[in-house]
């Protein structure tokens, strides 16, 4: 009997993810409108989608390669994230540090792959230092807590021989123009991305080896004999075999039900500043600083073709739907020009131009959704927050995984597949109530670093 696969809930992005609006207009998207057979086809554009398209093209260059994305590449999560590519774990495991940090190295070296997987392609397509650059980031803390917070992960830092350098109040101000934070620990390997453009980047450099669809969602999917069919509103691709990049929305394909939490979160870029502005400003031109509390706001500031702009990301919420509507995620705006005014006081008159919101995807238990999870189908998905990096992994190991090349990337692909089950969620209303308790008091915990 052929197996029927029924798509719930297709992605909609809240707001207009300011990534997006400023680059220029997007090329007319190719929409499937007839029928095709591949070899592969890759649902879902984001870092995992599009990163496993390039690992396939790479190990199976002869082979007939599609990706099929619901909306346009870029205004999805992937274009409406912070562009922090990280290369640490937000919490080090070992609690004493003559412990055993496996674990750390070994998450550290999966980040890295991915970031040096990106670095490699946007060397190959030609994505400028605007779009993609090894800068790194720093943890600003605004509170005596965030300033422990850092010095107790520097400890952890020492312990696995990895570098790192401890800011103070006035180095914080030459950096970002704010006398707001008391201290920061920069850690050099992170890459920091343009996020809209890095996954526009990967789409064009991939055009003439892959085939990629988008405004292309797939509705249903049919398993006859050894192949699936995938249906679109206007085509279908037939293919053996499946890659499943579509974070959270796996549950939205009857897979690892009650088993995803799908979080938002919310960011606000400014309009560009006047050049008198840029100078009332101050500090660097280009810098990344994630706060020392998770729940606290990520501050960046941009500049170059797009102008000098400041993002600000803060706010999340637990919503099991997957659906958030437009307004909510424009009325969020508030609180970022709140965090944005705490921290440059001297810069009033500065407005909010895009405000959005964008899903991720977290379990329980931290661990990806990932690996076959039926006959044919791969699942890439689940990146807990970290996505940039993560997506990109799980991309470049589902590839290698369906290929057979067991041999390259062997510890980061037998440590995906050691991964148990994401755990179970309660029921609802248990699950929305405790998370979105769990967010409002963590955000009320973090104070000053939101
Ligand atoms: C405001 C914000 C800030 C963030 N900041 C950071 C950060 O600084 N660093 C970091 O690492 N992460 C960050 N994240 C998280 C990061 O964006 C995600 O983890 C990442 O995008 C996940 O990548 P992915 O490829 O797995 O999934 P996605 O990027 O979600 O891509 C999945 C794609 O699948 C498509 N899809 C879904 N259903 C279908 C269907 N039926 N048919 C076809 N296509 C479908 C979707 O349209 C989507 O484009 C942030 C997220 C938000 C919202």
């Amino acid at each position: 009997m052929a197996r029927n696969i029924i798509t719930k809930n297709l992605p909609h992005n809240p707001g207009v993810t300011g990534w997006n609006a400023i680059l220029p207009e997007d090329s007319p998207p190719h929409i499937l409108a007839k029928n095709v057979n591949a070899d592969w086809l890759i649902i879902g554009g984001g870092f995992a989608g599009l990163s496993a398209a390039r690992r396939l093209s790479q190990l199976a260059p002869d082979s007939r390669i599609t990706v099929l994305e619901a909306g346009r590449i870029g205004n999805g999560p992937a274009g409406r994230n912070s562009g922090f590519m990280i290369d640490l774990p937000h919490v080090l495991s070992s609690e004493d540090y003559a412990g055993d940090s496996t674990e750390d190295l070994l998450q550290m070296a999966m980040n890295r792959r991915a970031i040096a997987f990106a670095l490699d392609a946007a060397d190959e397509y030609g994505l400028d230092s605007e779009i993609i650059s090894q800068s790194g980031k720093v943890n600003g803390a605004a509170t005596s807590k965030g300033v422990a917070h850092n010095l107790a992960y520097a400890d952890h830092l020492d312990h696995l021989a990895e570098k790192y350098e401890i800011l103070d109040a006035q180095h914080m101000k030459e950096l970002c123009g704010s006398d707001y934070y008391n201290q920061g620990l920069y850690t050099p390997v992170t890459t920091m991305l343009h996020p809209a453009a890095y996954v526009r980047g990967l789409r064009d450099g991939l055009r003439n080896k892959v085939s990629i669809y988008e405004n292309s969602p797939v509705l249903s999917m049919t398993k006859t004999g050894a192949d699936w069919q995938a249906k679109t509103p206007d085509g279908a691709i037939t293919a053996p075999q499946i890659i499943l990049a579509v974070n959270g929305h796996a549950q939205s394909f009857g897979f690892f039900k009650r088993r995803l939490m799908h979080i938002f979160l919310y960011a606000s870029m400014t309009r560009a500043l006047h050049t008198e502005e840029t100078r009332k400003l101050g500090g660097n031109p280009r810098w990344g600083i994630t706060p020392s509390d998770p729940v606290g706001s990520t501050i960046r500031r941009i500049s170059g073709q797009s102008g000098d702009r400041i993002i600000v990301r803060n706010q999340a919420s637990f919503v099991s739907s997957m659906q958030v509507p437009d307004r909510v995620a424009i009325a969020k705006r508030t609180h970022h020009e709140r965090s944005f005014a705490a921290r440059f006081e001297h810069m009033s008159g500065i407005e909010m131009e895009h405000s959005w919101g964008g899903k991720l995807c977290l379990s329980l238990n931290d661990v990806p959704a990932f690996g076959a999870i039926e006959d044919g189908i791969t699942a890439a998905c689940c990146q807990n927050g970290l996505g940039t990096a993560r997506g990109t992994l799980s991309g470049i190991v589902a590839a290698d995984l369906v290929t057979g090349n067991l041999y390259d990337n062997h510890q980061s692909l037998e440590r995906m597949l050691s991964y148990p089950e994401p755990k179970k969620l309660p029921i609802e209303p248990f699950a929305t109530i405790g998370a979105t308790l769990t967010i409002k008091y963590r955000e009320w915990r973090a104070g000053k670093e939101v």
